[in-house]
């Protein structure tokens, strides 16, 4: 059996944008006509989507880098590159991701919008866009920004309201397919659930809710002893616990102690879901032989601890419906789903030194290039104010200007940097 995969590590890359066209229109008569160079076409992004088709990282296990294609170079003709195609890559809802550096969260797939991990370059500008009444001949056009690259860490956390806990053969997933549509392997040995199944239960209209049936936790599981350790992190963001406990003894085991063991777990793997409000239901009451005490002596200590009790037997339906009611009941007073706000801010690109630059004159325009420039470009946002106030403080820090003035640039020029361009002044 393929095994579930819920966490992935993979690099994405955006394309770059294409290099803008040196070109010049063909006239009769004419020995060079007017520029014509197109720019070239934005490189493609790499965009997250949620597939509710999809429940595993499964397809992230075997391709670890997606590269979106860069955007072709402009032509002649004030013909415009062709922009790379967005790479979507498809991720089950519930995916958080997060930077493989800092590890903070950048999004949570969690709703309906697409997310652009990696932006597409932007494409140079073609010759066209340099002519001016004095500056007939631009030979000159400028390359397209490299596209963003990221390294990430694909999480899958189900978007479920409750979680079923409890030992495995407790009869969680017995539960699961009686009061829901989910289909989840039933049998009379452990571990048979091997990756979380979500069941939506229908209560009444307008009144239904997601619950998920983990593999069986089990002793020392926090501590990445045995299967279940790693499967916890699905009902992280669970609203409510059902606890499920086999109080028929028909394994030999006491309820009371599976109960405080199984919330132990929950507490080593995180205090804040054990905190989470729980009920509790004493399973295979059919089974309970009339001679023990196991329910009573559950329901004592359950109700010592505040939690409400509930005797089902999954396998009959018994009880089922009322524990299903007072679930919803339940949830309908506490908080929704929590969805993951995210941590990751990007780092501003910073300046280097003027040295790491490249600067070109053709005529009275100065074009500038270089890798920290482009990183830096790629981030200002020019309709914002901060953010070109940021821009500028940079190229000053750098000593570009100082540069320029060496070279002799003088008031009135034009200082050119990608798909930028200002006039010179001191
Ligand atoms: P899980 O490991 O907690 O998911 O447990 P399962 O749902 O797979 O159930 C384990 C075994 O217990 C299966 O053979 C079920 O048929 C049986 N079982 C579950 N609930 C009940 C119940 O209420 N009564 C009886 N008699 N058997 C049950
Ligand atoms: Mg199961």
């Amino acid at each position: 059996m393929a095994a579930f995969i819920d966490k992935a590590q993979i690099t994405v890359k955006a394309g770059s944008g294409g290099g803008g066209a040196v070109a010049f229109r063909r006239e009769k008569y004419v020995a060079a006509g007017g520029p014509d160079g197109g720019d070239g076409g934005r490189g493609g992004s790499v965009v997250l989507r949620v597939d509710d088709n999809l429940s595993t990282l499964m397809d992230f296990r075997y391709k670890r880098s997606y590269s979106a294609p860069s955007g072709m170079n402009g032509e002649g003709g004030h013909r415009k590159g062709k922009s790379g195609e967005d790479l979507i890559i498809r991720v089950p809802r519930g995916t958080v991701v997060r930077d493989r550096e800092t590890n903070e969260i950048i999004v949570d797939m969690s709703g309906q919008e697409d997310f652009v991990l990696a932006k597409g370059g932007r494409g140079g500008w073609g010759n066209s866009h340099f002519a001016t009444p004095t500056r007939q001949v631009p030979r000159f056009a400028k390359a397209g920004l490299p596209g963003e690259k990221r390294d990430i860490v694909l999480e899958l956390k189900l978007l479920a309201d409750v979680g079923l806990v409890g030992f495995p053969n407790v009869g969680k997933s017995t539960l699961l397919s009686v009061t829901s549509n989910a289909r989840p392997k039933i049998a009379n040995y452990h571990f048979t659930t091997l990756y979380p199944n979500l069941g939506v239960i229908y209560v009444e209209e307008g009144v239904s809710f997601v619950m998920a049936d983990i593999p069986g936790i089990i002793e020392g599981a926090a501590e990445g002893a045995g299967l279940g350790h790693d499967f916890l992190r699905h009902i992280d963001r669970c609203r409510l616990i059902v606890h499920i406990v086999d109080v028929s003894g028909s394994e030999g085991r006491d309820p009371v102690e599976d109960f405080e063991k199984i919330n132990e777990e929950l507490r080593q793997w995180s205090p804040e879901l054990a905190a989470r409000p729980m009920l509790v239901a004493a399973n295979k009451t059919d089974l309970l032989p009339p001679e023990s005490d196991n329910l009573e002596r559950l329901r004592a200590h359950v109700s010592r601890l505040g939690c409400p009790f509930y005797e089902i037997s999954a396998a009959t339906t018994g009880g089922t419906r009322e524990l299903m009611r007072a679930v919803a009941g339940k949830l309908s007073q506490l908080p929704p789903v929590t969805v993951y706000e995210p941590e990751y801010v990007k780092p501003l690109a910073e300046a280097g030194g003027v040295e790491e630059l490249k600067i070109e004159r053709f005529e009275d325009v100065w074009c500038v290039s270089g890798a920290w420039l482009e990183r830096l470009i790629a981030d200002v946002n020019f309709a914002d104010y901060e953010s070109r106030m940021y821009f500028d403080r940079q190229l000053r820090r750098s000593g570009l200007f100082d540069r320029l003035e060496e070279l002799g640039i003088e008031e009135g020029d034009t200082v050119s940097i990608y798909d930028l361009e200002f006039t010179y002044e001191r």
